[in-house]
């Protein structure tokens, strides 16, 4: 079932966006991939996949495997015994866990992550982490979420597994001092960039979600104030909002000008001065804007198609339109998340067509026909399309890459014209 929103004007006259919904064949990954950088930024927790072969596979294949080191991720296999109901999933799963447990004493967090083969079988993850928490606290906490690739797109993982933390994170005391909760996960160079230009400004009441270590969750309440870091958050978002914590609203911090917008949200709820905010953030400002000029010679004028996948379109989309002079063909996006899309919105061109869902095939049709000059999209369209001329880039780096605030500025814009370089070198 397909349906197009019809083109509403705003106030200006300007046509908002053109929403287009698709419900067929989708080509993403699934949420198990949220391990890969998960694992790397909480550095005391361990994700267990409880799933088949393939699972294993795709986890190990993404991350790289990494045969020097104590990984901090793996696979309970369920296999043909457990499908065919011969042993019982749940005393394997705990000698397993026991097993891995007594191997690894760093581990302070146990994820266990359920996958579209433990989802089949009904495997209860939730009540297998109660049990194994009663067990293994205090020394580790056992918490689950699902990775499964039923009806998800593969940045939902961390979604997911950030909504899982939630209930666990202590309480702010009422009487408080108001703090500020970063979401999402941020490289840790990121982070640390973030935290000085916040901290410049006189927020210091700050934590990030996820933290480094489980050990270190921080604690919210009413007096929380939080901002998104990834677009992709809804369901945290929400259960963050249960617990009292307030949104503010902002675009994400993408780009020189998202990021100035984003700083400026936390800077107006702190009642910092325009003049203190501009001393902060007007060098970082210029050196990102000056970084920026030198992609813009190769994607300005450039048309661009977004197939859904990261949930990072429309952000994206808003940056390389508005700072580097890109067109836009199509906005593909899994989901489009109004209230968390609204300043995002507002920003991008009058006019622009966005798709929620996916229809592959009715896609695939429209991006011939647009004959854009990138192609950002999924691994497994990724290769047909260059095989069939089109340059394309991989949504899936996006996530894996540090992409955020001033410093990022320019390397995410050449994650963008580095393709279209590649393009014009092979065929000279
Ligand atoms: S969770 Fe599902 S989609 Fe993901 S690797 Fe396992 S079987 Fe495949």
């Amino acid at each position: 079932m397909n349906a197009v929103i019809p083109i509403h004007s705003n106030a200006a006259g300007c046509a908002e966006p053109t929403v287009r919904t698709e419900r067929g064949q989708r080509e993403v990954f699934c949420g198990l991939t949220g391990i890969i950088w998960l694992h790397r930024k909480i550095q005391d927790a361990f994700f267990l996949v409880v799933g088949s072969r393939t699972c294993a596979h795709l986890i190990q294949s993404a991350a790289g495997v990494m045969i020097f080191a104590e990984p901090r991720f793996g696979t309970a296999i369920i296999d043909e015994r457990d499908l065919a109901g011969l042993a019982d999933c749940n005393d394997e799963l705990d000698k397993v866990v026991d097993k891995l447990l007594s191997r690894r004493p760093d581990i302070r967090t146990l994820f266990l992550v359920g996958s579209c083969p433990s989802e089949v079988i009904k495997l209860d993850l939730s009540r297998a982490a109660e049990r194994l928490s009663r067990v293994h606290t205090p020394r580790v906490r056992v918490l689950n979420y699902s990775g499964s690739g039923i009806e998800t797109t593969f940045t939902q993982g961390e979604d997911a597994c950030l909504q899982a933390l939630v209930p666990v994170l202590p309480t702010l005391d009422a009487n408080a001092d108001k703090r500020l909760l970063v979401v999402g996960t941020l490289a840790d160079v990121v982070e640390d960039q973030m935290r000085r230009l916040l901290a410049d400004m006189g927020i210091t009441q700050l934590d990030f979600f996820p933290p480094r270590n489980s050990t270190d969750l921080p604690a919210i309440g009413p007096n929380t104030r939080f901002l998104l870091a990834q677009p992709f958050l809804a369901d945290t978002t929400l259960a963050l909002e249960a617990r009292g914590a307030q949104r503010l609203t902002a675009p994400f911090p993408l780009g020189a000008e998202g990021t100035t917008l984003w700083l400026q949200a936390a800077a107006s709820e702190w009642g910092v001065s325009q003049a203190q905010f501009e001393a902060v953030t007007h060098a970082p400002h210029q050196r990102a804007e000056a970084a920026l000029a030198r992609q813009k010679v190769h994607l300005a004028g450039k048309k661009i198609f977004f197939f859904p996948d990261s949930q990072l379109e429309i952000p994206l989309a808003r940056f390389l339109s508005r700072e580097l002079g890109m067109q836009l063909a199509e906005i593909g996006t899994p989901y489009l998340h109004r209230k968390l899309m609204s300043e995002e919105l507002a920003l991008l061109p009058p006019g622009s067509q966005i798709t929620e869902g996916q229809h592959v095939e009715n896609q695939l049709d429209r991006c011939h026909a647009a004959a854009p000059d990138l192609v950002v999209c999924g691994l497994g369209l990724a290769n047909p399309l260059e095989a069939q001329g089109l340059t394309t880039k991989w949504a899936i780096e996006l996530v894996f890459t540090p992409i955020q605030g001033y410093e990022q500025a320019a390397d995410l814009a050449e994650l963008f014209s580095r393709p279209l370089r590649r393009r014009i070198k092979l065929a000279a």
